[in-house]
Formats: structure tokens, C-alpha cells, sequence
């Protein structure tokens, strides 16, 4: 096994580790020649650590039990979004509750070998949370450099798991930069997903063991980020095609969101290369990244499996993730819901047949971001239903429980309007037929009507669906 240049096919030894060629600065991954190695078999529980013989040499092998997720076969999602046969790679089951504790297990392993104490690693969530879990447990200092936007959740992971955390940059791409200066400068352990070619070889695993479970599907989905994530899992099954194992190869699909997608524009707007992304924005935080740098890797995947590249709006994006929840029972984080998301637009738009299997990789737990969603269900309420009709809504709920009359429902609703401006909301109800109007005590009291009920209903709803 050597380090080869996926560019200009440069061999470098193991040692170091390098992500870069230093003869046409293209991206180095590890190159095993499989020929030798056809007679590979399996063993063990399916775990990360049956596929070993497919991985880099390490001597210590550091496990949390890692790997063997289920590959849950999502029948009521398949038929709400019209594909015959769905399946979700459930990589929220790993132990720090995402995909990224595949590569902290590698990495890790790979640190001891090397006699490394400390660790650093960029990252604005899963590979931090994973890599401070890791290296607690096998008492190594890890330090994470954060950008400014990350998900919470996997910041109060990092904080448990007694990382050492500093915040640098507003996006990813500007902690990366970060992590490199520092390993350079102190000689620690490069931990960064994206500079460390151990990640994709670790990552590679989720293919082999989509395929013990189910076999090739037509259709791999995977969000993009850095890109480095759906390289990996074309690189697994590209291996066990050349091992003889799979007789076939999946179609990847790549999805990012609308607001950062220098990926998936190579695609779509026949670019030479990937171009750095201006103000890059997207609330699912694990997929924003302005600058790619695994982006050709992204494209080489895409590339060779026929693929396709797309991308999905946030609200596409969130929507899926309360839609896999509810139909499947499976709390996807936000980056790995906009699969569904794109799967759903694929199908609509005819791109894919409705008989293609697909597999989705669920990438992490929502768990990790729930102050995302909450802030994007917050902003959409008032975008869509508007402050006007939040101030009507409380009338039809506050009729809804009792008839009253204007001057308390204007208390009711703590006297931060005018008293005719209520008056002016219960005239428009009454034309709009939601309330009536009736004489008692000598006051005008105001009842809700069963079409002020529906609407109250509707409104609910709504807010369910968003
Ligand atoms: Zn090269």
C-alpha cells in the first residue's frame, strides 16, 4: 500500500502523511493494490474493524464500537416520496451518533502508532465531537478548532469529552487553515478530516457494509461538504468491484445546499474546476463550506459513476428531516436530511426511475442541531403566517377557549396594541366570517365560528409541516 496522487499519479511512501502531491498539488489518497489481494474474506461481527484488511496497516487498534449501523429499509419514506425501494444507511447509531467515529477510530489508532500525545483537528462538528470521544479514550489531548457557526450539540460534545476548544473563523474553511498552521508549528497529530487521507479510508467502510447488507443499489445519496464524504464511499465500492466481490457500481449522487454548492456548479454549469463559493450560507452548518477541498475527489465520484449533482434549499432541507422523523423514526441531522430532500426532487422531476433502489447515508443525529431547526421553524412561522396573522391567530385562540368582548381581549393580549387596532382585527375576522358578533350585558361580545375553527386547525397544521 502507498500514498498516490489521484491527479498525476505520483507514489509517495506511507510516511508521512500528506494530503497534498507536491509535484501538481492534487489530492493524495491511499492506493492498495487489490490484484493481490482477491482472496480477501470478511470476519467478524460487523464492525469497523472487519474490514482491517482493507485499511492502512495499524498496530493498536482503538474501538468504541464503532460501525455496523443498520441499513433500515424506510418504506413509509419511499412511498411518500413515489421510489420503489428506500434505505437509510443509519450512521446516527455510531457511538458519538455519527459517521465521523469511523475515522476518529482509524485516526486515533494511527496517532498511538506514531507515539503522538495531542491531537488537532478542524471541524465545525461531527469529525470534533468524534475525535474528542476517541482521544478521550485513549487519554491523548485533543485540540478542535471551531468556526463561529457550529451545531451546539456537537460543541457540547466536544466540551464533554474534554476537548481543548478554540473558536476560529466564521466558516470551516477558515479553521482549517487554522489546524494546518498549528500542526506545522507544533508537530501534533493532523486530526482534520479534510488533511488526513486516513479519513476516506476509514469512511470507505459505510460501502462495504451497505453492500453485506443489501448489495449495490442504483442510487448512493450523499450531502456534500467538503466532498471528501461521497469519495469515500464511491472508493468502497470501486474497491470491492476491483476485488471481484460486487459485480456492479451505484450512480452517487452528491447534494448540497443552495446556498454553498461550488460542487455540484462543476456539474451543472460545466465548470473547469471548483470555484471558492462568496458568502456562503446554509442553516444545515456540517455542509457549509465555501471553499471545497476535497471538491475534484467530490467530482471524480460523480464523474465516473455516471452520477448526479443537485442542490436543495434549506427549507427542503428541514422539511425532509421532520418528514424522516415522522415516517421512519429516525432523527437525521439537518446536512444528511437534504438526501431526501433531493431524492424527492429527483423522482419529481423524472431524473431517476421510480424502481431504482436508493440508499441514503444518514450522517449524524439530529440531536446534534436541534437549535437549528428550532431557529429555522421559528423564522418560517413568521415569514409565511406574518405578524399580522399571529395577531388574529391569538384572537380566534382566545375566542377559541371563551366569547368575550374587545376591551379584554386587548388585556388579554397585554396592551401592546391600541385598543382600535383590535377592534379593526375583530372587524376583519367578522368579514372574513372566522367571528361573530353579538349584544350581552350591554357589550359587544365575539364568538369564534366553525370556519374560525377550521382555520385555527389549519394554522396547526401548518405549523407541523414547517
Ligand atoms: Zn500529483
Amino acid at each position: 500500500m502507498s500514498l498516490r496522487c489521484v491527479q498525476c499519479g505520483s507514489k509517495f511512501p506511507l510516511y508521512p502523511l500528506k494530503i497534498k502531491c507536491n509535484k501538481c498539488g492534487g489530492t493524495v489518497e491511499y492506493d492498495s493494490d487489490l490484484s493481490r489481494n482477491s482472496k480477501i474474506k470478511f470476519s467478524g461481527q460487523m464492525r469497523f474493524w472487519r474490514y482491517r484488511s482493507l485499511l492502512p496497516p495499524v498496530k493498536h487498534v482503538l474501538s468504541l464500537g464503532e460501525g455496523g449501523t443498520p441499513l433500515h429499509k424506510a418504506e413509509r419514506l419511499a412511498k411518500s416520496v413515489g421510489l420503489k425501494e428506500l434505505y437509510l444507511k443509519d450512521e446516527t447509531r455510531n457511538p458519538t451518533n455519527s459517521y465521523r467515529d469511523r475515522a476518529a477510530a482509524l485516526l486515533t489508532s494511527n496517532a498511538i502508532d506514531l507515539h503522538h500525545n495531542t491531537l488537532i483537528c478542524a471541524s465545525n462538528g461531527n469529525m470534533g465531537a468524534s475525535m474528542a470521544a476517541y482521544s478521550a479514550k485513549a487519554g491523548l489531548t485533543c485540540h478542535v478548532i471551531v468556526p463561529k457557526l457550529v451545531d451546539v450539540g456537537k460543541l457540547a460534545q466536544m466540551l464533554a469529552y474534554d476537548a481543548v476548544i478554540e473558536e476560529f473563523g466564521e466558516i470551516l474553511d477558515d479553521s482549517i487553515r487554522k489546524a494546518e498552521a498549528i500542526a506545522k508549528e507544533t508537530g501534533w497529530y493532523q486530526a482534520t478530516a479534510e488533511l488526513n487521507p486516513l479519513a476516506v479510508e476509514a469512511q470507505k467502510t459505510i460501502s462495504y457494509e451497505i453492500y453485506e447488507q443489501f448489495g449495490v443499489p442504483n442510487l448512493l445519496i450523499v450531502s456534500m461538504g467538503s466532498g471528501g464524504t461521497i469519495y469515500s464511499l464511491w472508493k468502497g465500492f470501486k474497491e470491492l468491484k476491483q476485488l471481484g466481490i460486487a459485480k456492479s457500481l451505484p450512480k452517487m449522487v452528491g447534494v448540497q445546499p443552495e446556498g454553498c454548492a461550488s460542487i455540484t456548479k462543476v456539474l451543472t454549469e460545466h465548470l473547469t474546476k471548483v470555484e471558492k463559493t462568496r458568502n456562503p450560507s446554509t442553516r444545515a452548518l456540517a455542509i457549509l463550506v465555501a471553499e471545497p477541498l476535497q471538491g475534484e475527489l467530490a467530482i471524480k465520484a460523480l464523474r465516473e459513476s455516471n452520477g448526479l449533482a443537485l442542490t436543495v434549499s434549506d427549507a427542503e432541507i428541514f422539511a425532509a428531516e421532520l418528514q424522516i422523523a415522522k415516517l421512519e423514526g429516525i432523527f437525521a441531522e439537518p446536512a444528511s436530511s437534504a438526501t431526501i430532500a433531493a431524492l424527492k426532487k429527483l423522482v419529481e422531476e423524472g431524473k431517476i426511475g421510480k424502481n431504482d433502489s436508493a440508499v441514503c447515508l444518514i450522517t449524524g443525529s439530529g440531536l446534534k442541531a436541534t437549535d437549528v431547526l428550532q431557529a429555522l421553524t421559528k423564522k418560517q412561522k413568521t415569514a409565511v403566517l406574518g405578524l399580522e396573522l399571529s395577531t388574529k391567530e391569538k384572537i380566534l385562540r382566545a375566542l377559541n377557549e371563551k366569547d368575550t368582548y374587545g376591551y379584554d381581549l386587548w388585556k388579554m393580549l397585554g396592551k401592546t396594541m391600541t385598543r382600535a387596532a383590535i377592534y379593526q382585527h375583530l372587524s376583519e375576522l367578522s368579514e372574513k366570517g372566522l367571528i361573530v358578533g353579538y349584544e350581552k350585558e350591554r357589550k359587544k361580545f365575539f364568538k369564534i365560528t366553525q370556519r374560525g375553527k377550521k382555520v385555527l386547525y389549519a394554522i396547526d397544521e401548518l405549523k407541523l409541516l414547517l
